[in-house]
Formats: structure tokens, C-alpha cells, sequence
């Protein structure tokens, strides 16, 4: 889940981060009295950076303040996003640092990334100091001087940016982030930091430990912008992605998804959907995603369902249950490609032949290699 800027500095306040004091100004809400009298920095709350850039953070003197309001409204509405500004207090600039911490999905773990010179060109300076850091560690001020010295900390900050730095990384762990970024880190005039921009993502999955996400206002946003579909998808920790091409995929984890759209997409066909599940495997999960996957090849441009399933571990039983009651309680109205294959211990509730057998019964043909599915599909459907 992606946070606005004013809910990832909720987040860090709440963990004692410094940042600019503020209000979030909802459609229609009045400029803020404060703003009138000491002018205030404007910035339009969305889901992408570069606003520095396009013009979306306004710092405005007392008169010219409701005129960058009503601009910033205008702007994100053309955007099609709801008009909310974050109205902040001016901070005067002496430096910019650019902080963050992130999961970093090929190393498989959380890094820190760290540059001298932050703020809105920090793409095309040298790419951010990394440091790896160990799962399960406790990161303390002294853990990050060494690090934070050789990357380019001035000496007079080094001290204030260890201590922000561990504090960052403490609420990273404590809100089950997978990106928290800092950009600019300001120092102030007076020596102070500050957290001038936050980015922050979190995870989904750890959605049930963190009861109050769902009363953010980046959580209604993010709902603002999906299908219902995407939504009771996502309450039941299904990932679904719908894409423009005409052949539904209907897979169970993400290795298995790809391989999938790929042997697809190389037949020539384009795929209409990417799914992935978190946790779970039992037959009522198989059954929400055929279902899932059945509604959405309902739509028009949808001319036929492949779903292919490799099983090794979750149980084949799981799977053949929760597809024919899908297939039971909403009949897909497209052609359906099927194949599974299943090894070791897949097959303790229920072997392979039998699994193909109990399909047949069905009225199914499914195939099992990945080859033949192909051929199926092309025999099925011609590509176009
Ligand atoms: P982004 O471009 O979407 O990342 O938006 P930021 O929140 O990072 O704002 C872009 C730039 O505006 C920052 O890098 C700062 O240089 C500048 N900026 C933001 N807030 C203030 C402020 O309170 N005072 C001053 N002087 N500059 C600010
Ligand atoms: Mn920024």
C-alpha cells in the first residue's frame, strides 16, 4: 500500500520523527489562518514524486496563498485525484540529505541508502550510498557512523543523521514497511532535521497487525482507484493486475503465474491478468481465485482462460476441490485451457492420475505438461 506524503509523516511523527508541522486540507476545507498570516509551503497530495518539478509544491507568501491553493486543486483534479494539499509551515533550507530504507527484492533484505546531496535531482547525481543491513537487527546510532562518514555526512550533521537514521529504520521494522524515503532530509537554518518529504509503502500482508490503516486517507484514495473486483481481491490477499489482452490466466503463485503469461505471450498471445496469492492454499482459496478469474474473463475482449497450476507442495486435493466448486457455482461463459502437474508431497491427498481422472468426470480434458497446454490454447482459440 502507498502512503501520501501527509500519512507517511503521520507515521513517522508517531514514532518521534521530525517533520514540518502541518494540515492535510480535504476537498473544499479552507486554507488554514496561519497560511494567511506567515505564508506556508503548498504541496499536492499523490501517489507519484517529481511534484517539485511539475509544479505541484507551491511555497507561497500570506497574499498569494489561495491562489496556489485553488491552482493545486485544479491541477490534481485534471489529474483525476481527489483535491487533497498538505499545507506545511515554510522551513528554510541550509542542506539537503537524501535518507531511506528499503527491501531490496533481489538481495533479499533491508538496505539503507543514504546521499549527501538530496532533494529533486537526486536521480541524476551518483545513485545512494547502500548499506545491507542483518535481519533482526537492532540499529543503533554508532551501527550507521562509519557508513554515514565515507557516503558524505558532514561532520556537523553526523551525529543528528545517526540518530535519524536508526529512528527510521526502528519505524520501518515497527510498520512493516517496504520503502521508507526521506527526500529531502533537510537540515534547517537552525541545524535542526527535518523530514521536508516522506514516501512510504507498506506491506499488504501485514495489513491484520496494524489496525488502523484502513482509517488513513491514502487508504480511501488507493480505493477511489481500483475495480470492486481489485478490491475484495485485495481484502482476501489476492494480487490482481488487469491487463488489455484478450487470454485470462488463472495460476497459483508468482513463479508459476510468469512462466504462464510468458509461454502465452510467446504463442502470441496477449495476457488479460496477472494473479499471485499470498497464504493460503486451501480449497476456498482456489475457489476465490477461479471465481476471481472467471468474473474477470467475463468482460468482452476476453476470448479464453488458460489456467495452469505446478504443484509440489500445496495439496493437489485443495486445488481440484476449490476449482469444480468454482466451476460449479460460475460456470465460466469463455473457453477453459486447463493443465496441473503435481510432485511429492502435492500428491499425498490426492495423486496426479486420480486428479486428472476426477477433472475428466467434470466434463474437463486437461493436459499436463506445459507444451501441450500451449498447443491446446492454439487449437482452442487461433492467436490473433
Ligand atoms: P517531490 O518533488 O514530489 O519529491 O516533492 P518534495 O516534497 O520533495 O518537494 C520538492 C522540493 O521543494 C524539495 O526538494 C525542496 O527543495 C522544496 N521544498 C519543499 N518544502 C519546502 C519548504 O518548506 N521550504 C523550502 N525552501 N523548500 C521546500
Ligand atoms: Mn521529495
Amino acid at each position: 500500500m502507498n502512503l501520501i506524503e501527509a500519512d507517511a509523516k503521520l507515521l513517522l511523527r508517531r514514532h518521534g520523527l521530525a517533520t514540518p508541522s502541518g494540515a492535510l486540507l480535504g476537498p473544499g476545507d479552507p486554507l488554514p489562518a496561519w497560511c494567511a498570516q506567515a505564508g506556508c509551503v503548498l504541496k499536492a497530495q499523490l501517489f507519484e514524486g517529481g511534484r517539485g518539478k511539475a509544479g505541484l509544491v507551491r511555497i507561497c507568501d500570506p497574499a498569494d496563498a489561495p491562489d496556489h491553493l485553488a491552482a493545486l486543486r485544479g491541477a490534481l483534479a485534471q489529474r483525476g485525484y481527489e483535491p487533497y494539499v498538505l499545507a506545511e509551515e515554510r522551513v528554510s533550507i541550509a542542506h539537503e540529505y537524501y535518507l531511506a530504507c528499503q527491501i531490496d527484492d533481489v538481495e533479499q533484505q533491508v538496505v539503507l541508502l543514504f546521499s549527501p546531496t538530496g532533494g529533486v535531482d537526486v536521480e541524476h547525481g551518483t545513485p545512494p550510498a547502500r548499506l545491507a543491513l542483518a535481519p533482526g537487527v537492532v540499529l543503533r546510532p554508532d551501527h550507521v557512523a562509519a557508513f554515514l562518514r565515507a557516503s558524505g555526512a558532514a561532520q556537523a550533521h553526523l551525529g543528528a543523521l545517526c540518530r535519524f537514521a536508526a529512528a527510521l529504520h526502528r519505524v520501518f521494522i515497527a510498520e512493516d514497511a517496504e520503502l521508507l524515503e526521506i527526500n529531502p532530509l533537510a537540515v534547517t537554518q537552525s541545524g535542526e532535521l527535518l523530514a521536508l518529504d516522506a514516501k512510504a509503502v507498506l506491506d499488504e500482508a501485514a495489513d491484520f497487525r496494524h489496525g488502523d490503516r484502513a482509517t488513513l486517507v491514502s487508504s480511501s484514495l488507493q480505493s477511489a482507484g481500483r475495480t470492486p473486483m481489485e478490491l475484495a481481491a485485495a481484502r482476501s490477499g489476492i494480487t490482481f493486475v488487469p491487463l488489455d489482452g484478450d487470454i485470462a490466466i488463472l495460476t497459483g503463485g508468482a513463479g508459476n503465474g510468469m512462466m504462464v503469461a510468458d509461454a502465452v505471450t510467446d504463442a502470441g498471445y496477449r495476457t488479460a491478468n496477472f494473479v499471485d496469492t499470498i497464504g493460503g492454499s486451501g480449497a476456498d482459496r482456489w475457489q476465490q481465485l477461479a471465481e476471481l478469474v472467471f468474473e474477470h474473463a467475463r468482460q468482452p475482449q476476453v476470448r479464453a482462460i488458460v489456467a495452469y497450476f505446478t504443484l509440489s507442495v500445496t495439496p493437489l486435493r485443495y486445488l481440484v476441490d476449490g476449482l469444480l466448486a468454482a466451476l460449479r457455482a460460475t460456470p465460466p461463459t469463455k473457453p477453459l485451457v486447463l493443465g496441473v502437474i503435481a510432485t511429492g508431497a502435492a500428491e499425498n491427498l490426492l495423486t496426479l492420475p486420480d486428479a486428472l481422472a476426477l477433472l475428466r468426470d467434470a466434463g474437463l480434458d486437461p493436459v499436463v505438461e506445459l507444451p501441450d497446454l500451449v498447443e491446446r490454447l492454439t487449437r482452442t482459440i487461433p492467436a490473433r
